[in-house]
């Protein structure tokens, strides 16, 4: 029996692999403790794959969470920014400033601030607005968003009571006035009710519930969580009417007009930007969320504030077709078909594929019942391991024998990546 190689010398002889030098010996240490020597290469690759890298979204889940949302190009010199200088003044500013003045003109609110995410926004709204004091939310709204993140649980974790108002299919408005005439346990005033949209799910049949209009009646501020957020139900940054996807679907401006205090969404999903959680609304009312230590916690960092900017001026430009999800979301059938048959063209003869109908979804946790048309590439076999072992993974999806390629949440500059990703199926083994 040979021994082993050292640990540095199998470590030195995988640097082919591009993984700086300390991870390859952890790699090396790996193969030789578990008598994998000879694999010691397949290990790097493996390791090396664990590393972030863009992949193509061929699954027609348009902002799918496993592959980070929405789809953002952002670049950033390397330099210093006015992130926290007031450069009228010359003196410190603050980073909400810039743009929580934009989305405050894109939602028409009176402010807004930016949190690292929706969750955040949900915590920092309560335990700002409510420590200590009753907050009024539906027995139909006590939704687990997905992560295990779970509404009840984090206005545990803020600090504020949660009062439970009404049943899981029907509330009304009556419950939640009976829940502020009584106040919390003690008989302390409510300090909110909450309206939290129920992203991920419907409850159908014998239901009932109370809108924001309907909740802005009642004497407490209405903090309404739409999760998804859509800017504006009218859409006025894309050519035409709404899409018939979003009907029903809240909307920040909206939400406000109706007579929320505050509303609060997420970056990433629907308005397609970083993530991010906005809080925008009564200028009273942020500026407490602002001043809270918890703020300083969750504040979102300059990259994230930046690529924020970027989304929301092309909002305010009403340049829907500069973001990335809503050029995916509002593409014809006409273009995704154009789409298809010139990737299908380009297809060697052994590769048999066609262009087919499918179904699109918004996803991201939004929309739960809804789909967009869309058009696919369909190729006989079953390749989704295969796509998405390649340098550049695709994930695609198995449907019976095919494996199936939504062209809707493919970027069209990717469309050559797919015709060279798929005319190698030729020569790869066509079935695993
Ligand atoms: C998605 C969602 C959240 C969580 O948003 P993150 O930005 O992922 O933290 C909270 N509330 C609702 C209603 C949502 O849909």
């Amino acid at each position: 029996m040979s021994r082993p190689p050292s640990v540095d010398r199998l470590a030195r002889s995988l640097s082919d692999s591009g993984l700086p030098h300390p991870l390859l010996v952890e790699v090396a240490r790996d193969a030789i403790a578990t008598d994998r020597v000879d694999e010691a290469p397949a290990l790097a690759r493996r390791r090396a794959r664990r590393l972030l890298a863009p992949v193509i979204n061929a699954t027609g889940v348009l902002l799918h969470t496993n592959l980070g949302r929405a789809q953002l190009a952002h670049e950033q010199a390397a330099s210093a920014t006015n992130l926290e200088l007031d450069l009228e003044t010359g003196t410190r500013g603050s980073r909400q400033r810039a743009v929580g003045e934009l989305l405050a003109t894109a939602c028409d609110a009176e402010a807004a601030m930016i949190v690292n995410n929706c969750a955040a926004a949900v915590l920092l709204t309560l335990a700002a607005l409510a420590p200590g004091r009753g907050v009024a939310v539906s027995r139909g709204e006590l939704v687990e968003i997905g992560g295990g993140f779970r509404i009840p649980d984090v206005m545990e974790q803020s600090g504020a009571r949660l009062v439970e108002v009404g049943t899981t299919n029907r509330t009304r408005l009556a419950d939640f006035q009976r829940a502020i005439d009584q106040g919390n346990d003690g008989g302390d005033p409510l300090a909110l009710a909450m309206h939290i949209h129920r992203s991920n799910y419907e409850i159908v049949g014998f239901t009932e519930s109370v809108s924001i209009k309907a909740l802005a009646t009642l004497p407490v501020p209405i903090v309404a969580d739409i999760g998804s957020g859509l800017l504006d139900a009218a859409c006025p940054w894309i050519d035409g009417p709404p899409p018939a996807w979003l009907e029903g679907e809240p909307a920040a401006r909206q939400s406000l007009t109706d007579g929320a205090a505050l509303v609060i969404f997420s970056g990433d999903k629907l308005f397609g930007g970083p993530q991010a959680g906005i809080i925008a609304g009564d200028r009273d009312l942020v500026e407490r969320c602002s001043r809270h230590p918890l703020a300083r916690a969750l504040r979102p960092g300059g990259l994230t504030l930046s690529a924020l900017q970027h989304i929301t001026l092309r909002y305010l430009e009403r340049d829907g077709m500069a973001i990335p999800f809503w050029r995916a979301a509002t593409t014809s059938i006409d273009e995704l078909q154009a789409r298809g048959e010139r990737i299908i063209d380009g297809l060697p003869n052994e590769v048999t594929a066609t262009v087919i109908e499918s179904d699109a979804v918004p996803g991201g946790g939004t929309l739960p019942t809804v789909s967009i048309p869309s058009r696919a590439i369909a190729v006989a076999g079953n390749h989704v391991n295969t796509l998405r072992a390649f340098d550049r993974p695709i994930i695609a999806r198995q449907l019976d024998a095919v494996t199936v390629l939504d062209l809707r949440s493919i970027s069209a500059d990717d469309d050559d990546a797919i015709i060279d990703a798929l005319s190698r199926l030729a020569t790869a083994s066509s079935t695993e």
